[in-house]
């Protein structure tokens, strides 16, 4: 169950970006170039300007303009980062989906890669700027969560993760060891328990914190004047679910 949220235009410009960074992936090494990233990121505009995401935003022609200006400054940036073209993907946009701890986890990988010495390598693109240092760790947490999912499906661990700050633009970059996936294990179990515990005692107290500010659901969140009912009305039926908890991983 899922209550749907409006479109965003700087979500939507992710996923533009993102579309355009793996046909650039897509493309043997000597061809990913600049010129041909804005060309992918002209065929993935094309590609998605009938999705409800893109055609669902009220832009005005000067604010489209902005957008794709914006898209195009971030392909721009991202090959300051690093060089498309030693780059060895194994897998993008990649669907994972395994047991961690109590719960099973899925989620979608940007991009698994092999580094110079085919060690597996999980890099995540962001389009919104890098966090100050102090937060910066908490951001790892999705990627994560990826490294214990590869390990579980493919029985081999990642030695690296890395989030691409396009905007800035920066990498961010951790190594995962046997305790990132043991952390990972308690705290999904944790928050398993935690959500266990909540639905026994049907509590769910909002939380409020600098994110409200990117919240969709405020309309319906008793600390800004909702009615979490409300939003009951939105829910497609609930389906029949599997004995296994399944979330998905955050992107
Ligand atoms: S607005 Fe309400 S529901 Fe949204 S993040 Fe803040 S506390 Fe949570």
């Amino acid at each position: 169950m899922k209550i749907p949220q409006e479109p965003s235009a700087a979500a939507s410009k992710g996923t533009l970006v993102h579309a355009a960074l793996e046909l650039l992936m897509q493309r043997e090494p000597d061809h990913r170039t600049l010129q041909n990233a804005l060309s992918d990121l002209d065929t993935a505009r094309k590609k998605l300007e009938s999705d409800p995401d893109f055609t669902g935003l009220d832009l005005t022609a000067t604010e489209w303009d902005k957008f794709h200006a914006d898209a195009a400054a971030l392909v721009h940036k991202y090959f300051e980062l690093e060089d498309p073209k030693t780059i060895r993907p194994v897998g993008l946009e990649m669907r994972v989906n395994a047991q961690i701890g109590k719960v099973r986890l899925r989620g979608i990988i940007d991009r698994l890669e092999l580094d110079d010495n085919d060690d597996l390598v999980i890099t995540d693109y962001k389009t919104g700027r890098a966090p100050p240092a102090r937060f910066a760790e908490k951001r790892m947490d999705g990627v994560h969560i990826y490294a214990a999912l590869v390990e579980a499906e493919q029985g081999k661990r990642p030695v690296r993760a890395q989030l691409l700050f396009l905007a800035d633009p920066v990498a961010v970059v951790t190594n995962i060891s046997q305790q990132t996936i043991t952390r990972v294990e308690r705290s999904t179990n944790a928050v398993w328990s935690a959500i266990q515990t909540a639905t026994e005692r049907d509590d769910f107290r909002p939380s409020t914190s600098k994110l409200c500010d990117y919240c969709s659901y405020q309309a319906y969140c008793p600390e800004f004047g909702g009615n979490p009912e409300a939003a009951l009305a939105l829910l497609n039926p609930p389906v029949a679910g599997a004995a296994t908890p399944t979330l998905a991983t955050p992107s």
